[in-house]
Order: structure tokens, then sequence, then C-alpha cells
């Protein structure tokens, strides 16, 4: 009988295994696919996910380093001055992999090509059949995404009102883009403007850039559509992109399952929905989820009690639905100004205010808390209003 078995080896999955692993735990890593993997993703990685993991990222898995913010409305673009480098941007099959080795490095056994089929547990253990026969553990973390059948059957289905449809879109550029992130708006009052949040994203990459797109209750040949509008406008300013860019769709949940844990068993990342409702960002989520649930493994294993990992469930919603809660706030305040405000503006004001800019860039490089910097924002806001010229 394992300690403790995860299934999938995402970013979550592989950093609870490694740090189970580090404090001694038997664990087993189960992935059904092979590394390096696809996944579906922009490659954004803010700082204040980065600064979670114990280790440092390699240079050749880290794309571009960013230190600037770009806000763009329609033909305008201007620049909101951040106080540093707040992101990094990878390439999740790269990144993938390298915390999968991660987790074996510190002494976790990787299994891949073995998918986990079913659970079943009782009071002293959780029964796994895998692709592989069946397998045994004390505990058992389910970190295999969005889609996972498990965890709708462990944790109940997601509340399908909250679940959207994430694109991405790789392009290449003939000329190396600059080292800011995108933040588009999208047309007022247009269908794609009813998505949540109402904005697209775009990520240089190495010789590249991705772009990205929250879809809630739009088809795909309309998220492709907005891509690709984005996509042009983007790489217009950077060389033009070469034929064929690369899209994505993947199921992409904003907002929690009824239940986090089931007896032995607990939800972690993307399979708990810890995805934020504001901006589609689920990375600083998933392993804030790993650090908690491994906390709680080893807490639940050291009093020999399982009900202890009802702490799990508790502090998920104190450390990460929480925080989810107070950015999710911002996504309508945005959605109202979204391409009725004068950007140019905008960038002059944040620019004259220190504080502002200050919870701005600490919201995303980890300095600041959600909660601290929504309240700022908002606070601020109404004062803001009347310079930025809505239309
Ligand atoms: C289009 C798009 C763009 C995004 N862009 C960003 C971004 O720029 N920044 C950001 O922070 N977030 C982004 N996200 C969200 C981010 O991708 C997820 O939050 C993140 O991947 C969650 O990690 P995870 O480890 O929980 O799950 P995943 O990364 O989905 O990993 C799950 C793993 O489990 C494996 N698996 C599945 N089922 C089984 C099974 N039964 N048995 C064994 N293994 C299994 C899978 O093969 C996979 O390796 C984006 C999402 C989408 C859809």
């Amino acid at each position: 009988m394992h300690e403790v078995i995860v299934s999938g080896s995402g970013p979550s999955g592989s950093f609870a295994a490694r740090l189970l692993a580090q404090r001694g735990l038997d664990v087993v890593l189960l992935e059904k696919e092979h590394h390096p993997r696809s996944k579906c993703c922009a490659g954004g990685l803010l700082l204040r996910a980065a600064r979670k993991l114990d280790f440092e990222l390699p240079e050749d898995i880290v794309e571009r380093r960013i230190s600037r913010l770009r806000l763009v409305s329609g033909g305008d673009a201007a620049e909101l001055r951040a106080t540093g480098q707040f992101a990094l941007t990878i390439r999740r099959e790269r990144l993938d992999e390298f915390m999968a080795q991660k987790a074996k490095e510190a002494g976790a056994e990787l299994l891949e090509g073995v998918k986990a089929l079913g659970v079943h547990q009782d009071a002293t253990s959780v029964g796994v059949t895998t692709t592989a026969g069946e397998m045994c553990c004390r505990y058992f973390l389910v970190a295999e995404g969005a889609t996972s059948q498990n965890a709708d059957r462990l944790f109940g289905r997601f509340d399908r009102k909250r679940v959207a449809v994430g694109g991405a879109m790789r392009m290449k550029l003939q000329e190396e883009p600059d080292d800011a992130m995108e933040v588009h708006l999208l047309p007022h009052r247009s269908r794609v403007h009813r998505t949540m949040p109402p904005t697209a994203a775009v990520f240089p990459h190495r010789g590249g850039a991705m772009v990205s797109l929250v879809g809630k209750g739009l088809d795909g040949e309309t998220i492709r559509a907005v891509l690709s509008e984005v996509g042009k406008e983007y790489s217009s300013r950077f060389g033009r992109a070469f034929d064929g860019a690369e899209s994505c769709f993947h199921r992409l949940p904003l907002w929690i399952r009824p239940k986090l844990r089931n007896g032995r068993c607990l939800a972690l990342g993307d399979s708990a929905g810890f995805v934020s409702p504001f901006s589609g960002e689920g990375l600083t989520h998933a392993l804030e989820s790993s650090r908690l649930a491994a906390l709680a493994v080893v807490n639940a294993r050291a009093e020999g009690n399982a009900k202890n990992l009802a702490l799990y469930e508790r502090t998920c919603w104190r450390e990460i639905v929480r925080r989810m809660r107070a950015t999710a706030i911002l996504g309508p305040v945005v959605r109202s100004v979204s391409r009725r405000i004068d950007v140019r503006e905008l960038a002059r004001a944040l620019d004259e205010d220190e504080l502002l800019r200050d919870k701005l860039s600490g919201l995303l490089d980890g300095r600041s808390g959600a909660l601290e910097a929504s309240a700022i924002m908002m606070a601020k806001f109404p004062r803001l209003m009347p310079r930025l010229n809505i239309r």
C-alpha cells in the first residue's frame, strides 16, 4: 500500500507529489500521457505563481521575462508602467515535463502512460483502478485538470453556468516581440463582450506570441475569430505572422466544485476549479492548492486521522476562494468600461498614482494580497472615472 497516489502530473499534481516526497512520504504520481505532452495554455506564469515554487526555473524553460503591461482598446494602446518584472512566459509542455522531473528528483515514483480509471474507498484506504491494474493508498489526490471524471464522481460536477472554454492561439512572428504582456479590451456591447473576463491577452514568447481568450457562452468559431483579430492587430506591430497560427481550446471552470474533499481524497488545481474568474489564470491557485493539500496530508498522517484532511477545505476557502472572489468583483467593472475609456488617460492616471500602481504590480508579482489590491482599486476607481473620458 502506498501512502499517497497523485493522479495527474500537471503543475498541481507534480508539485504536490514533490512536496510530499520531500517530507519522506511514499508517493506515486500517475500520468495518462507521456511527457512532454501538450497542454492548451497561453503560458503566462505570473511571478506570484513562480514564487510558490521551491526551485528556480532554468533559463531554457523561461521564454520571456515580462515587466510591461500594455492596455489595448480598439486602435489605441497605452503602457501601464509596472514596478518591475511581474511575469514569465513558458511553454507548458516544457514546464510540465520539468516539474514532473522535480517530483521524481524528490523521490516520487512517476508512472507515465498510466490512467486512473476509478476510485473506491473505505475508512482506512483508497483503491485506485488504473490502466496498469489495481493500486492502493492511504490518500488520493486528484490533479487531473478541468475535465476529470474522477473529480466529477468524487466531488460533484461543476456548476454549468460557471464553466467556460479557454482558447489559445500560438503565432510565429518574423520579428521578436517586445517584453510587454497585452490586455485587449473587447468591443463594448458586442457578443464577445458578454464573456467574462471581457478581455483577451497576448503573451510574448521566443519568436512569437500566444493570444488567449476565456469564452463563456461563446462557440469555437467566435473564439477563433477573436483570437485571430487580436493576433492580426498584434502581429502588424511586430512583423507579419506566419500563415496557419495554431489554436487550441480547453474547458475552463471559473468556480469551484461543490466539495474539495471526499473521505481520503482531495481535489487540486483545475480539478477543484481553482481558476480566476477575472482573468482565467490558474497556475497561481494550482500551486497554492498543492501546498495546502501536502500540508493537510502530512498533518492527517501525523495525527493518524483522515478527518484532519478537512483542514484542506478550510484553508482553500481562506487562501484561494476568497482571493478568487476578491478579484472576481473587478470583472464587471472592467466590462462596464471596456472599449469606452481612454486607455492613454488611464495609463497617465495610474502613472501618477504610485500606491495604485504599486498595488496593481503587487497583485501580479505576489507582493500584495488580492483582497487588499482589489479594495484599493475599487476605492480609487470613482475618483478616476471623470478623467477617463468614458464614451
Ligand atoms: C486556453 C487556456 C489558456 C490558459 N492560460 C493560462 C495562463 O496564461 N496562465 C495561467 O496561470 N493559467 C492559464 N490557464 C489555466 C491553466 O492552464 C490551468 O489552471 C493549469 O493547467 C492547471 O494545472 P493542473 O495541474 O491543475 O491541471 P492540468 O495542467 O490540466 O494537468 C492535468 C494532468 O492530469 C493528466 N490526467 C488527466 N486525467 C488523468 C487520469 N485519469 N489519470 C492520470 N492522469 C490524468 C493530464 O494528462 C495532465 O497532465 C489557461 C487555460 C486555458 C484553457
